[in-house]
């Protein structure tokens, strides 16, 4: 039989109604009891981490998640991470970047609805999660309404309804119905993962609007070493009376600084080379485009590499190398 880990971070799935509404109280082991069903299907062991609304998960939680991976990572088979929906997407991105090709499942899931509710999706995800974590799939997913994601592909596209998750500008890996498991994809693993234990979080993102002011940007740049900025479309920048996007870009970009453009659209990712607005933003500036990767993705990949190098050649090759399928655009850097 397999051994899976079973690692508590709180969520929904583990709260209950307190006087300020729902908090995470509930334990691992305690939310194991409301699906008995799992230890027909594998060993299971149970550590909680914390028990945070995952509004207060931070990049040195994911980085705790990592590192309970890796200390227990030969001792079993599988892990099931239960978590918060609301960051998720963004735990899932950072923990693909770093644990890299894991040949173990690794699964985030969680729940709209407490386990403790009558009405609830918990228990049903938590034993479909089980059950890929005892599966021949591997690396990070998030496994949510019957559904297994790429961990660097999902987003939050729901607030409420139990189809909380979707798989953004790629197929989702596999299915589950009625206890079994379908799966489309078999993600590729190598013998044994990389671990990576940095990261840098002076990472930050800019969603624009009609008239953002350029100084946005300034103020950014010079307290981060990354910047994302979420545009319009396929992608551009503004150049509106009074406008100085384009000079600020430049002088960040000259202090050392990563800017990536990626689009508030949710599918089919940017192409600065399309509009005037954009594509001097590559050939002049010398920005990064994130074409179809989701900006979790975008903001998890740049805290991992810029952990590793200050380099600009060496930031552009990482960017565009493909990790866990986050990246699948043919692209000439
Ligand atoms: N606020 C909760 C959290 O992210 C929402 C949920 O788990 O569904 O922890």
């Amino acid at each position: 039989m397999k051994h899976v880990l079973c690692i508590g971070t709180g969520g929904t799935i583990a709260s209950e109604l307190a006087a300020h509404g729902l908090t995470p109280e509930l334990q691992a082991g305690e939310l194991l009891a409301y699906v008995p069903q799992v230890y027909s299907l594998c060993n299971v062991e149970h550590v909680q981490l914390f028990s945070l609304d995952s509004t207060n998960i931070s990049p040195e939680h994911w980085l705790k998640m990592a590192a309970c991976i890796r200390e227990n990572y030969d001792r079993f088979d599988g892990f099931v991470i239960t978590h918060g929906t609301d960051t998720m997407a963004y735990t899932a991105a950072a923990l693909s970047y770093l644990i890299q090709d894991s040949p173990k499942p690794i699964v985030l899931t969680g729940a709209q609805k407490p386990i403790v509710s009558e009405n609830t999706d918990s228990k049903q995800n938590l034993e479909d999660s089980f059950r890929v974590a005892c599966s021949e799939l591997c690396g990070v997913m998030i496994v949510f309404n019957g559904q297994v994601l790429r961990g660097t592909r999902a987003r939050k596209t729901n607030t409420k309804s139990f189809n909380a998750f979707s798989s953004i500008n790629y197929p989702q890996l596999a299915y589950l119905q009625d206890g079994r498991l379908f799966s489309f994809i078999r993600p590729e693993s190598a013998p044994q993962p990389t671990w990576c234990d940095q990261l840098e979080t002076r990472v930050a993102l800019l969603k624009m609007i009609p008239g953002t002011d350029s100084d946005l940007v300034r103020y950014l740049l010079e307290r981060n070493r990354a910047l994302v900025i979420e545009s319009f479309g396929v992608g551009g920048l503004p150049s509106y009376r009074n406008s100085d996007f384009y000079d600020v870009l430049r002088q960040g970009i000259a202090a050392g600084k990563t800017i990536v453009m990626t689009t508030q659209v949710q599918n089919e990712g940017s192409d600065l080379a399309v509009y005037s607005v954009g594509s001097r933003l590559k050939s002049d500036l010398g920005v990064l485009e994130a074409y179809d990767m989701t900006t979790e993705a975008v903001l998890a990949k740049l805290m991992w590499l810029l952990a590793r190098t200050d380099d600009a050649g060496q930031i552009r090759r990482l960017f565009y190398t493909p990790i866990a399928c986050d990246i699948l655009f043919p692209v000439t850097p």
